[in-house]
Parts: structure tokens; sequence; C-alpha cells
């Protein structure tokens, strides 16, 4: 698809000026000032147009809970979110193990053609916490294993897993969560798992990603590491940077007001890689029953860009980086910047448009949102996927 977008403020982790951005056969073909080509033309009119946003760890619930989402329900509160990529995570019912599971996921995406979609691989057999061999069919198509949900407990399976990750050049998600600890102290439970995987990925030299990193101890160890190794990146999510001493069921549990201070810390000075939704949509049943997760697709982008950009925290440029840049390169794929090359796909933004969250109105079928009645600036005004507008909240397109 051929697209012409006008009058934007172009943003991405580098660069930050008025201009116009072309897409040709769903690629960015030009970026600059005053271009002209005859397509469909969108005009922005002052609307920020940033790279699409790539969620490094969502679950969409199918195979097995499409009561709570859809591969299809997962795509358009993505869109609607401003994403166009997503990592999907394995706890799915059955758990995917199997290259089978990963093909009816990818094969579903591709019917659909709204989203593309990486489905991450358990990292022990339907999450049984000790067999790896499944790990041995892995093709090229999976690039993350994890067992995200639970923490993989036995310290010699998570030793053996980082040794096969390393030798086929997976990465590891890995969901720093000790069960048996978490109901006494979720601190302790979370630091203790972080510690010891930090420890054997700098033994094994695997790739390690932590997922939602929560605690302040744990953001003080990974900044330590990072001085030293080049394996380990992290992500936090809106809803830990943004929430204190609140105790809406999340995994891991939100913390204290001292937690976020050093998790900001470690989003501006580079410890902190990336910025994931951990979109975990459930049934209001399942929610009222104690299932743990926020559906966050749909309010990521409002809540980062409030809490880190508008308060001065962070430039927006660093926000893009986060939420866009290091994800695609940690992705390995072709987007994540606004670059002659890369895939187009765009999203525009409303910067200076305040919205109120309500659950009720996500598409997502999870409408479990612990940000209800909260106002938020920064909407998404449309999304863009290979220069093919996909999700439309109401912009102006001319087809010249
Ligand atoms: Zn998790």
């Amino acid at each position: 698809m051929d697209c012409l977008i006008i009058g934007c403020r172009v943003v991405d982790e580098t660069k930050d000026f008025y201009g116009d951005i072309y897409i040709k056969d769903g690629k960015i073909a030009d970026c600059g000032k005053n271009l002209n080509y005859q397509c469909q033309t969108i005009e922005a009119n002052n609307l920020v147009a940033m790279p699409s946003f790539i969620d490094m760890h969502a679950h969409f619930r199918e195979p097995g809970y499409t009561y709570k989402e859809d591969i299809y329900s997962g795509s358009l509160a993505a869109l609607k979110g401003g994403y166009t990529f997503v990592n999907l995570m394995a706890n799915t019912n059955p758990i995917c193990s199997s290259m089978e599971i990963v093909e009816y996921v990818l094969n579903r995406c591709k019917e659909l053609d709204l989203i593309d979609i990486h489905q991450t691989m358990s990292i022990t057999k339907d999450f049984d916490g000790k067999t790896l061999d499944h790990l041995d069919d892995i093709d090229n198509r999976v690039k993350f294993i994890s067992d995200d949900g639970k923490g993989v407990r036995s310290n010699l399976t998570m030793y053996e897993a980082m040794n096969k990750a390393k030798e086929k050049g997976l990465v590891i998600i890995s969901h720093t969560e000790d069960e048996e600890i978490a109901s006494i102290d979720a601190r302790l439970s979370e630091n203790i798992m972080t510690l010891r995987d930090i420890y054997l990925s700098k033994l094994t030299w695997a790739k390690l990603h932590l997922a939602h990193v929560s605690t302040k101890e744990s953001i003080e160890e990974i900044r330590k590491i990072k001085k030293s190794s080049g394996n380990i990146t992290c992500e936090v999510t809106p809803h830990h940077i943004s929430l204190y001493d609140n105790d809406y069921k999340v995994n891991p549990p939100i913390k204290e007001k001292e937690d976020i201070e050093e998790i900001l810390e470690g989003i501006k000075d580079g410890t902190v890689d990336v910025i994931a939704t951990d979109h975990a949509p459930h049934s209001k049943e399942d929610k009222e029953k104690g299932s743990p997760g926020i559906s966050g697709l749909e309010t990521a982008f409002s809540i980062c860009y409030t809490t880190l950009v508008k308060s001065g925290e962070i430039s927006l440029n660093r926000l893009s980086q986060l939420m866009s840049a290091v994800p695609g390169r940690l992705m390995k794929i072709n987007k994540g910047k606004i670059k002659t090359g890369y895939d187009g796909d765009i999203v525009l933004v409303d910067l200076s448009k305040k919205t109120q969250i309500h659950g009720e109105d996500f598409v997502s079928k999870g409408k479990n949102t612990v940000f209800n009645g909260k106002e938020f600036y920064g909407e998404i005004v449309a999304t863009i996927r290979n220069g093919e507008i996909k999700y439309d909240g109401g912009i102006k397109v001319d087809n010249r």
C-alpha cells in the first residue's frame, strides 16, 4: 500500500521535526518536508506520527480461553492502542509447547491480516517445570521462550534451559516470581529469582529478558550487571510505573512509591530497555474470582505519555525508544523507527487530547482495568500498518 501522511510532527527515538512521511509498497520510502506524491493522503493536522508500538508481552488467550480474548479481539485492542506487533505468551490451553500451536497462532494472524505476531514457546513442556525436550523442535519462527505466568522454580531446570537457549540462539523471557515465597513476601519472591536468573545468564551466556520488573532491588541489580553483560535486558509495565500502594490483583503485585522512583531512574539511565503491557484480559467472573492481570493494550500509551513525558521526566524520543525502537531491535524485526526501508507502521496521536478510561469501552474482551475513571493525555487517532489504515479514530483521508 502507498500512502502519504502530511503535516505531522514526526517523532521516533532520534527524530523530532515537522514534516511528511511517504510509504510505498508498505515500506517507508521518504520522510521530510513538503513531500509530493500522488496517492492516498492523510492530513495529519499537526498530530504526532510515531513508529507504531511493539509489545513484547501480551496474552491473547487463544487457543483455550477465547471467552477472555482471542486473536481477533486482541488484535483489534492492539490497533486501538497504537500497536502493530505483539509478542504473545505461552500460557494458553493447551500451553504453547509445540510448533503446531505456534503455527496455528501465526496462521490465524495471517488470515486476519490486522497486526503482526510472534508466538513465544514455553520453556518447560506444558509448564511442568522440568521437561525441555520440546525445545529441540523449535525452528526459526520462534525467538523467545518463556513460562510467563509462573516462574521456573527448579534451579537445575533453569540452568539447563539457559544452556539450551544459548545453543539455539533463543532469548529467555523470565517471569521472576518464586510461587512458594510469593504469598509471604512478594518482594523477596521477585528479587530472589531475578538474582538467580541474572547469575545463570552470566554463567551460561544465555540471553535473558526480565519481564515486568517491579522492585527497586531488581532494578539496582540489573543496573549493576549491565555494566559487564550485554546479554540482559528488561521491561517494565505501565501499571508498575504509575501506581503504588494499590492492591488491584496483578502479578507481580503493585509495589511502593520508592520502587516507582527507582524504576523511573532506571528508565532515565538506560537500565530499563522496554515498556511492555503484560496485557492480561479476563472475563468479569474470572477477575472477581481473583485472576491476576490488567487489560492493558488500549491504555498503555496514554498512561506512559502522561506519567513519563507530560510530567517532564523523559522526552517523547525516549518513550518511542522504549515502546518501539528497542522492542523492535530485540525482536529482530524491521519496525520501530521512521526511517527509509523500515515497515510503514505508523501511529498518529493527539497529545493534547485528554480521555477518561472506561474498561467497558475497550474493544478487548477483557474489560479489567484498575484505571477506570482516571484521565490521561495522548489519544491514538490512527494506526497504520504497511501503509494501510488499520484503526481509524477519526482522521482526514484524501484519495487523490
Ligand atoms: Zn509474567
